[in-house]
Parts: structure tokens; sequence; C-alpha cells
């Protein structure tokens, strides 16, 4: 009797936006083409040429969950994400190659004319509005500053302007955004890149299907920073 089974195409998890754009020439060096934008279609779930691969548009936050549990078998996570994805979760997750693609900085931020050092050199007790719990925690705990840490989940700018906290963490690339809100960058916590990021099961169950894949966005990422 057979029991063939037929597998599900690998699948990898990206979400919409700036890693997207960044990974879709990794995934043409690898000869990969996708069959539809997402940013146009309201599809989730995206064909490539390649049979054995389909994407799946999440968003960025929730990229390592779907891999973790094997939803996904692998995925593409910005650093600051998998930083706070780690302090909740047990570590299913293989993160192999840095894909040095979206960089950008993790910074603290203040509203222009705050005087931040004074307040550090003061010993002031800080109120940091951010999305980066974790990596803010981390940060301010190895300078000695005490903290209070206020989670929000967007426009982390906006905090600083109403009163809400003295200074906010967040990613800054262009530096664009804290400019157009009369913020200003007084601290680098650590560069930001986006990281490939692999379903530790699916890497010995699926090993012969992935590695050819792995090995293309390893190269391409190369030449990326080339
Ligand atoms: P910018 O104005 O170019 O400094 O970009 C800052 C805004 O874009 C902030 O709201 C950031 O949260 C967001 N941002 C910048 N770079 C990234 C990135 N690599 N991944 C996700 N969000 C980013």
């Amino acid at each position: 009797m057979s029991t063939q089974t037929t597998a599900r195409p690998l699948t990898m998890a990206l979400s919409k936006g700036r890693i997207f754009e960044e990974t879709l020439p990794l995934l043409e060096a690898a000869g990969i083409q996708v069959s539809e934008d997402p940013e146009k279609s309201r599809k989730l779930i995206i064909g490539t040429s390649n049979p054995n691969l389909r994407l799946i548009i999440v968003r960025a936050s929730d990229v390592p969950t779907y891999v973790e549990y094997g939803a996904a078998d692998l995925g593409i996570a910005g650093k600051d994400v998998l930083i706070e994805h780690a302090a909740h979760h047990s570590g299913g997750l293989y993160s192999p190659i840095d894909l040095n693609i979206a960089r950008c900085r993790l910074a603290v931020a203040v509203k222009n004319g705050f005087d931040y050092p004074a307040a550090v050199r003061q010993g002031a007790r800080l109120r940091v509005a951010t999305k980066y719990v974790t990596a803010a925690r981390e940060h301010f705990a190895a300078k000695g500053v005490y903290v209070d840490l206020i989670k929000l989940y967007g426009s982390m700018e906006l905090a600083p302007l109403v009163g809400l906290a003295d200074a906010i963490v967040d990613l800054v690339s262009t530096g664009n955004t804290l400019r157009a809100n009369d913020l200003v960058a007084v601290e680098d916590i650590m560069p930001i890149s986006s990281r490939l990021i692999v379903n530790r099961a699916a890497l010995k169950t699926r090993h012969a299907e992935l590695q050819p894949l792995l090995d293309a966005f390893e190269v391409a990422s190369r030449k990326a920073v080339a």
C-alpha cells in the first residue's frame, strides 16, 4: 500500500515594507521570482517561481512566532524583533545569517532642549517610552541609569512631545522622523539589521531542501555588503 504524502512547500515568513523590498533582490539572486506584490495584493500566502517555496506575509513582530512554531520553516526578522522575541521564548529558532538588509540603529532620543547627559549625571529617574523594552532595559541597566519603561506599540516619537516620557528608544534610519518631531538622538544602543531565521526542527527534517536556499542567501547577503 502506498502511504505517499505530499509535503507542503517550504514556507518563508516575511513582513511587508522594507524587509520585503530588500529581500526581493536576495530571492532573485537565488533564482526565485515572487508571483505577486504584497503591497498591491491582499493575499497573505504568495507563490514563487519555485514550486517548493511560498511566502507568507505577517506582521514583523510575528515572524519569529510563525518560524518558532514551525508554521513557517524560515523567515526574515530584524535584530530588534529577535531580541524582544527571545525574552519571552525558549529558542526554537536558528539564526544563521545576518542578511545586512533593513539596516538602521536602535537609539535613545529626547525632545530638542532636554539635557539628557545632565539628567543621567544627576541620577534622575527617567521615563522612557518604547516598543523595545528588553533592549532598553538592558541598555539602561548596563549604564546604571534608573528608568521607568512605558511600553508603546507605535508612534513613540509622540511620547516626549505630550509629556508621556522624557525619552524614547526607537529605530532610527535617516533621522527624518526624529527631526520632523523636534527630537534628537542622544545615544546609540546598537546597530540593527535583518537576519535569516530557521525553525530548528525543519533544519533537520527538511535539510536537503533548505540548504540550497540558505547557501543562496548567504552568497547574496555577502554581495549586498561588498
Ligand atoms: P527614519 O525617519 O528614516 O529615521 O526612520 C525612522 C522610522 O522608521 C521610525 O518610526 C522607525 O521605527 C522606522 N524604521 C526605520 N528603520 C527601520 C527598520 N529597519 N525596520 C523597521 N522600522 C524601521
